[in-house]
């Protein structure tokens, strides 16, 4: 059976596995990434690489990377929360573990993974939306997957849903991400816990005060029927179905799929996001409704996507 390595690197943790033509992983780990040091990176993934490889007859290594990758699938030209800067990964890590390398954005890579052996199989028309922090997005089209001209494409959070909205760590404002992210989650909420303490009760308990509370608290305040908590996975998913309808008018697709951390909390929300999108869809009543799904293969879709982009390479 042909096997290759999937490796996820992210702004804190490496994310690895040997992984089979199915989507299945025979072996797996993490590592601390080394985030501001790109030669200690490159040589902490050939690492791991050679490890793996010492026990597997492995074919090729795919690295799905927070950053903007070159259309050659070699150079990662920015990464915002990495010290990359035109940094040729695929030709140094190639170098060092004498294997072919392919490079690949890590939403890309999470994207194909649900793809091919998650939410998304038997659909040929995807569009896959990673909730975290920020908002990631892949796109498959036809059973493709679309990179762009020069390789920058389906960088969803970054659409300018609210003209001189609130600022953005890109340099702009208004991005959707501001406001249908894990971040603009937990600042809604606390803004909601500011303004009506009365209604923010669990919340301001598990947090202790406005400025403890955490994503996570949000949750949970939000399962106790804390008001200050819903209204604010309210607005998430207000927003998170506008830019999905806003989507489904350019691509047309079969199915979105929800995934990041924030979809760990899809019960608190993605009813919500069905029945928005029903409402804002263009054309909406005289067309098939897109399918909206919760990723099912959570961290892993990252690397798998990342191994298997390396055996199609
Ligand atoms: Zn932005």
């Amino acid at each position: 059976m042909a096997l290759t390595i999937g490796v996820d690197v992210g702004g804190t943790k490496i994310a690895f596995g040997v992984v089979d033509e199915n989507g299945g992983i025979l072996e797996r780990g993490l590592r601390h990434s080394p985030a501001g040091d790109p030669e200690k990176m490159a040589l902490t993934i050939a690492d791991v690489v050679n490890e793996l490889a010492a026990r597997h007859e492995v074919e090729a290594v795919g690295i799905g990377a927070a950053g903007f990758v070159d259309e050659t699938r070699s150079v990662i030209r920015f990464a915002p929360n990495l010290a990359w800067r035109e940094e040729p990964l695929r030709k140094k890590v190639g170098e060092l573990v004498g294997l072919p390398v392919v490079v690949e954005n890590d939403a890309n890579a999470m994207a194909w993974g649900e793809y091919r052996f998650g939410a998304g199989r038997g659909e040929s028309h995807v569009v896959c939306v990673t909730v975290g922090t920020g908002i990631g997005g892949g796109i498959v089209l036809g059973g493709d997957l679309y990179r762009g001209r020069w390789g920058m494409g389906a960088e969803l959070g970054h659409m300018q849903t609210v003209p001189g909205g609130r600022p953005c760590g890109c340099g702009n404002n208004g991005c959707w991400e501001r406001y249908a992210s894990g971040s603009s989650l937990l600042a809604e909420a606390k803004a909601n816990a500011e303004a009506d303490p009365a209604a923010a009760t669990h919340l301001l308990r598990l947090g202790g005060s406005v400025e403890g509370v955490r994503g996570e608290h949000v949750t949970e305040a939000a399962r106790l029927g804390d008001r200050a908590a819903l209204d604010a996975f309210e607005s998430l998913a207000d927003w998170l179905a506008q830019g999905l309808a806003d989507l489904a008018a350019i691509l047309d697709p079969g199915c979105f799929i929800l995934g990041g951390g924030v979809s760990g909390a899809a019960d608190l929300f993605a009813d919500r996001v069905r029945d928005e999108f029903a409402a804002r869809l263009t054309g909406r009543g005289h067309r098939p409704l897109a399918d909206i799904r919760v990723a099912e293969m959570g961290p892993s879709a990252g690397l798998v996507g990342a191994g298997d982009l390396a055996r199609l390479r």
